[in-house]
């Protein structure tokens, strides 16, 4: 006796999910703003909507992924949610998923927001480690567990709902600042007789090698000691840097994705703080 699901939009990750959930015999009703899109998906066993209402009154759970918060208010307007179960795999923030939240309450429904840590080849690929943050209700994701693990692992980071989008949006941040340095050392080889390829594993070996000074960034903020077990001090750090800003020079590349934090941990030297690694600067961005 698997759940009746329900799932409003079919773009590239809307599709895999429901590609994970047929596979798996979960009844599947869909519902696509383009009606085009869900046609395929009738041959594998999804019985199609024509309006989201109908998508909805066909479901007990009820997923939504749709490209953004305004969309999801667009596709539900006027929708009857009385003693449903949504579950809103849209990406928003943390604000945007608590008004969803009470919006979603104030309709009589149960509500889940989820952060999908996985892009669509990672749907229904457990090997992939793709999975979910998910905050709101902890009644319905206790209730819906067995569904909601079918397209990627789960995890419950709490029932403040704007949490998931929370956790997401900081793993996505932290990827932005790894992206800007992985582009800033293609751009100073890029003029000399250096194969990408050649750079490319030791990119990734070294900074596979540096992604736990987190933990030690976690230790510092935790025991409010920013020097415990520092063994790059920021006076040396900034020093280095000074390094790989006239390199960039040498090599006539802009610096223009780094100074920002070297900039940033300048200001924390300047303040008397050189035998901290880099936890300072933190201070100094929260406002
Ligand atoms: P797509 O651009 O492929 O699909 C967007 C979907 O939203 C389509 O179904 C589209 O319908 C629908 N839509 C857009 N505007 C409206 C509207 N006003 N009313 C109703 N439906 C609307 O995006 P994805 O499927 O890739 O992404 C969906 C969500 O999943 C996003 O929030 C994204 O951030 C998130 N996500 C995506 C990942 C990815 O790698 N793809 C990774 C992690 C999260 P129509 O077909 O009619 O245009």
């Amino acid at each position: 006796n698997k759940t009746e699901l329900t799932l409003l939009g079919l773009g590239d990750m809307g599709t895999a999910l429901a590609r994970a959930w047929l596979a798996a015999g979960h009844p599947l009703t869909v519902w696509n703003r383009t009606a085009s899109r869900a046609e395929p998906l009738a041959a594998e066993g999804a019985k199609i909507a024509g309006t989201a209402a109908d998508a909805v009154a066909a479901g007990e759970l009820v997923v939504v992924c749709l490209l953004d918060d305004a969309s999801v208010g667009e596709a539900l307007a006027g929708v009857d949610l009385t003693g449903k179960d949504l579950v809103n795999l849209t990406t928003g923030t943390p604000a945007q998923a608590r008004a969803r939240a009470e919006w979603a309450e104030e309709r009589g429904a149960r509500f889940l927001d989820g952060g999908i840590m996985a892009v669509p080849p990672m749907i229904g690929a457990p090997e992939s480690g793709g999975y979910v943050f998910y905050s709101g209700s902890r009644a319905l994701f206790d209730a819906h567990h067995g569904a909601l693990a079918v397209p990627a692992g789960t995890m419950y980071v709490g029932e403040d709902p704007g949490f998931a989008a929370l956790h997401d949006v900081a793993l996505l941040s932290a990827m932005t600042g790894m992206f800007a340095g992985i582009s800033h050392a293609f751009a100073l080889i890029r003029k000399e007789d250096i194969a990408p390829a050649g750079l490319a594993p030791l990119l990734v070996n070294w900074l596979t090698a540096m992604a736990p000074y987190a933990y030690g960034t976690a230790g510092h903020l935790e025991s409010g000691d920013y020097t415990k077990g520092v063994v790059s001090n920021l006076a040396m750090m900034v020093e280095g840097n000074s390094t790989l800003l006239r390199t960039a020079e040498e090599q006539g590349v802009s610096a223009e994705l780094l100074t920002p934090f070297t900039a940033l941990m300048e200001r924390r030297l300047a303040d008397g703080h050189g035998d901290e690694g880099t936890t300072g600067v933190i201070d100094l961005l929260v406002r």
